[in-house]
């Protein structure tokens, strides 16, 4: 829960010179921070809007195994050589960033570590699910506050997941991987009409040119509801590197068309009016449930109602008057003389 009350943290003045000073470590411990210390966000907030230059966060998803890490390595490593630096949230928490998975994925990631215009760091996914750490939009604002033109957000993708991405990100790419029936899974979760980019990835294994054939259809017959022309699809090999600048070309030309278009502003608006609603409920749940005494009674009242089998809403409507109670009585003590 995000603290919105003035003052309760304050953020090491040393720390924050380092981070001016574009040092990593400070860097590094900014995201711990937004990650482990919700109370520090509103603060850190403050501080990195000034210094944001609206560095395209990049959202790369995927049904687990496609190749999204292999992927997002090939793709770091072609920003680079065109001269951008890259910033890289890797929400899994046996992604190879976090050193947890192939040792030949791990390689590969060196090259890009070896860079100091890349930053990579991991996140763990949260909330029990497998979906976006809820840390990861600040993380995004810290990678693009410190300088970071391109910030690619790889996620663990399953389910939910991908729809979060969206969320954090100002664009995404789908991958996909030949004869494994994601294009039909992707379907089902809607994902489809979310991506801006389709990446066919594994294209050294057969089934790649059918699977292009039944995107290309399924684009064909199915319009998108936003009357938007068909996404690119691409068709890449980021193990055997082919196709690769292919795909970052087509990447770059995306991001030229959506920034033009007004999508990215729009999709800032959408982050700032999520981060309004989110904190002032975070801030007044913290406050009046914690004022109305409602919040120790809820894990008995909800394991007495699973047991009865009867709807929560009648003691939601309660509790709701409880808080509304206990704000109203705070605010007349405060109005008495
Ligand atoms: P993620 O779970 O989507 O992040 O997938 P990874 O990047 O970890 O890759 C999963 C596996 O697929 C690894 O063994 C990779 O080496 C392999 N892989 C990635 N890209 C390709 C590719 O283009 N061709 C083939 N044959 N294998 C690939």
């Amino acid at each position: 829960m995000t603290s919105t009350e003035e003052g309760p943290f304050a953020i090491d003045s040393a720390l924050w010179s380092d981070f001016l000073a574009g040092r990593r470590l400070a860097c590094a411990r900014l995201i711990s921070l937004v990650e482990n210390v919700p109370e520090s966000v509103p603060e850190i907030r403050d501080r990195l809007i000034p210094l944001q230059k609206g560095g395209v966060r990049i959202g790369i998803t995927g049904p687990p195994g496609v190749g999204k890490s292999t992927v997002t390595a090939s793709l770091a490593r072609r920003f680079l050589k065109a001269g951008r630096s890259v910033g890289i949230i890797a929400v899994d928490p046996s992604s190879p960033f976090t050193g947890g998975a192939f040792l030949g994925d791990r390689v590969r990631m060196q090259s890009v570590l070896d860079d100091d215009r890349a930053f990579i760091r991991s996140l763990a996914s949260r909330n029990g699910h497998g979906g976006l750490s809820p840390a990861t939009p600040f993380a995004a604002d810290v990678l693009d506050a410190f300088g970071m033109d391109r910030i690619l957000i790889e996620t663990v993708g399953v389910g939910q997941t991908e729809l979060d991405v969206l969320d954090c990100s100002d664009l995404v790419v789908l991958v996909l991987q030949p004869a494994t029936g994601d294009v039909i899974q992707a379907l089902k979760a809607g994902i489809l009409e979310i991506a801006d980019l389709f990446l066919i990835n594994k294209s050294d294994l057969p089934g790649a040119e059918s699977l292009l054939d039944s995107l290309r259809f399924l684009f064909e017959i199915s319009a998108r509801r936003d009357g938007a022309a068909a996404p690119p699809v691409l068709v890449a090999s980021a193990l055997k590197d082919q196709g690769v600048d292919e795909v970052h070309a087509a990447l770059e030309s995306r991001i030229g068309e959506l920034a033009a278009s007004g999508r990215f502003e729009e999709k800032k608006r959408r982050r700032m009016e999520r981060e309004i609603r989110d904190a002032i409920r975070d801030c007044l749940w913290e406050r009046y449930s914690a004022l109305a005494g409602v919040n120790d009674d809820i894990p008995a009242l909800s394991a007495e109602l699973v047991r009865t089998g009867r709807s929560p809403y009648p003691a939601i409507r309660a509790l709701c008057r409880m808080i509304t109670l206990a704000a109203g009585e705070e605010m007349e003590g405060k109005a008495r003389p």
